[in-house]
């Protein structure tokens, strides 16, 4: 319990750190906890000491702790790889944003039940910035026709561009994953679509926050540095091919 409290500390210092290195107010930055594999009561211990934010990558795990969650306030934003045949149950637990949109096959079978359900979803646009095969979301270049789509179906919001940013030790590489989401960014504002606003970029983990709070996230999401190191390593998530 304390262990938690105390990383938690670290890493509202390294946030608010990083904001006074690039000059930007400290509550520019939110802070999404990662919780795959973390335990319900770790979570709420997180949750007690103030934190509002957490983040699920499957759907499974989503449904498991929904029970033990619901009653302690929080907000949950899904940001693993989303398959088809789950999306009835992405949105009966909870889930107030997926941060993890991908691609058309997604956002229209998304849009489908949503019509059928008369909600609407918040969404943030997944982009591999890295170009590493192991990981999803859209190709760059690909980003503002999946936008272009995304923001005629009127039961999804999009919100803001996420992205993993490369695993190195070179900084200045991982950083080029970050500035490339910003420009998207920008290119996707200049174009001034209804119904789509980018306002959040999404990037940032226990390694790499510093420099994606330089190049403009306004969440960082945040796991290992928090709870500490997982059984199963990020590949298990991440995988393309364990679809
Ligand atoms: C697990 C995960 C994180 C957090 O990674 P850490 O290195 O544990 O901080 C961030 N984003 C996504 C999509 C994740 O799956």
């Amino acid at each position: 319990m304390e262990e938690v409290l105390d990383n938690l500390n670290q890493i509202l210092k390294r946030i608010e750190q990083a904001c006074e290195k690039s000059a930007r107010r400290a509550d520019e930055v939110k802070l999404l906890m990662a919780t795959k594999t973390v335990s319900p009561e770790r979570i709420k211990i997180a949750l007690r000491a103030g934190q509002t934010l957490i983040g699920e990558n499957r759907v499974q795990e989503v449904k498991e702790k929904y029970e033990d969650l619901k009653d302690t306030p929080h907000e949950l934003h899904f940001i693993g790889h989303l398959q088809t045949n789950k999306i009835r149950d992405i949105l009966r637990y909870g889930v107030s944003c997926i941060q993890s949109l991908d691609r058309r096959e997604l956002a229209e079978k998304l849009h489908h039940r949503l019509t059928l359900e008369k909600k609407k979803m918040n969404v943030f646009i997944q982009v591999n910035t890295s170009g590493e095969e192991s990981k999803f979301g859209v190709h760059p270049d690909e980003a503002i026709a999946l936008v272009q789509q995304v923001c005629q179906l009127d039961t999804l919001r999009i919100r803001g561009l996420m992205t993993i940013g490369l695993f190195s030790a070179e900084t200045e590489k991982v950083r080029q994953c970050f500035r490339l989401l910003k420009t998207i960014q920008a290119q996707i504002q200049a174009l001034c679509l209804p119904n789509v606003r980018v306002d959040d970029l999404s990037m940032g983990m226990s390694g790499d926050l510093e420099v994606a709070i330089e190049e403009g996230a306004t969440i960082v999401r945040v796991g290992t540095a928090i709870f500490g190191r997982r059984e199963y390593p990020d590949s298990f998530y991440w995988n393309e091919r364990r679809g």
